[in-house]
């Protein structure tokens, strides 16, 4: 059942989204989310060996084992995110990564904008974690839904293109990368499709570069911990924040050079742009 704001349709419909069977069937489980829900769980291995977990059904009622009397979900705290996005749902359909809802949801109708950003970002956080053939292997097998499920519809072209890109760059370079890079940057892009990218600005300077590098290089990392807690910077200290930003400044160059030598420069100067809009448009260019 999902909870970010459909409860109002919820309490009426009595966790229709929680039933298992061919046609809402299971939510799809990474091995972390297995790992932390441990219990009524079915290993699967998809064709290309990857694996996944589904939930079992809860005695033969047709409901995920998970619910309860009262038609809650009982593991609201590690709730799979699968559900989370409930009723939407990021698919693959040829190469590209589109986003449907369930019409059949009561809310459906209802969904307001921001619960449909926030459903889009966790949609894309669960797709990404498996290849496209075990996603689709557990489409096909375990979710009857998506098969007639609306697409949804997204009114803004600026953001139908870039959500081409970004369907464009995690099929292309999916595996290229390591998952938490690859969330970072899929979630960037996922997360400003709305952005207003002035793309008639072609040439990106390497000033723009080196500062997009350097916030990137710098967010997210002990910097920002040790200068939240006031803690002063050791030499010790000083050399963890060093290698972590010379990793990561390693992970954003590597980006850089497949993507140019795969003749992807408009798209590397596009996740530059997106990063300078959203961290470091003020900066000297
Ligand atoms: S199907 Fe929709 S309305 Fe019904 S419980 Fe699930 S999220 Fe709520
Ligand atoms: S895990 Fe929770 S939200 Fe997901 S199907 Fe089961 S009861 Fe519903």
């Amino acid at each position: 059942m999902n909870q970010l704001s459909l409860l109002d349709y919820c309490i009426k419909c009595e966790a229709r989204c929680c039933k298992t069977g061919e046609y809402i069937g299971s939510p799809i489980l990474s091995e972390d989310e297995a790992k932390s829900i441990k219990s009524n769980l079915e290993e699967v291995v998809s064709p290309t060996g990857q694996k996944y977990w589904i939930i079992t059904e809860k005695d033969r009622t047709n409901e995920c084992s998970f619910l309860t009397e009262e038609k809650r979900c009982g593991i609201q705290n590690i709730k799979p995110l699968d559900c989370l996005c409930y009723p939407i749902k990021a698919v693959y359909e040829q190469g590209l990564v589109k986003f449907v809802v369930d019409s059949d949801c009561l809310g459906s109708e209802k969904l307001g904008d921001q619960f449909i950003e926030n459903a889009k970002e966790i949609a894309i956080q669960s797709i990404m974690r498996f290849d496209p053939k075990t996603y689709q292997h557990w489409l096909d097998n375990n979710i009857g839904w998506v098969k007639k499920a609306e697409e949804l519809k997204i009114k803004d072209i600026k953001k139908c293109f870039n959500e081409e890109r970004l369907s464009y760059f995690l099929r292309k370079y999916g595996r290229k990368f390591d998952r938490k890079f690859l969330t970072e940057i899929g979630f960037l892009v996922a997360n400003n499709l709305n952005l207003r990218i002035d793309e008639s600005v072609k040439e990106i300077t390497p000033r723009e570069e080196g500062n997009v590098i350097t916030a990137y290089c710098f967010r997210n990392t002990v910097l920002e911990d040790y200068h939240a807690e006031g803690v002063p910077i050791n030499n010790r200290k000083m050399k963890t924040l060093m290698i972590e930003a010379s990793t990561k400044m390693s992970k954003w160059l590597a980006l850089r050079d497949v993507l140019k030598s795969n003749g992807d420069i408009e798209l590397y100067n596009f996740i530059l742009r997106v990063y300078e809009a959203c961290f470091t448009k003020d900066w000297k260019k």
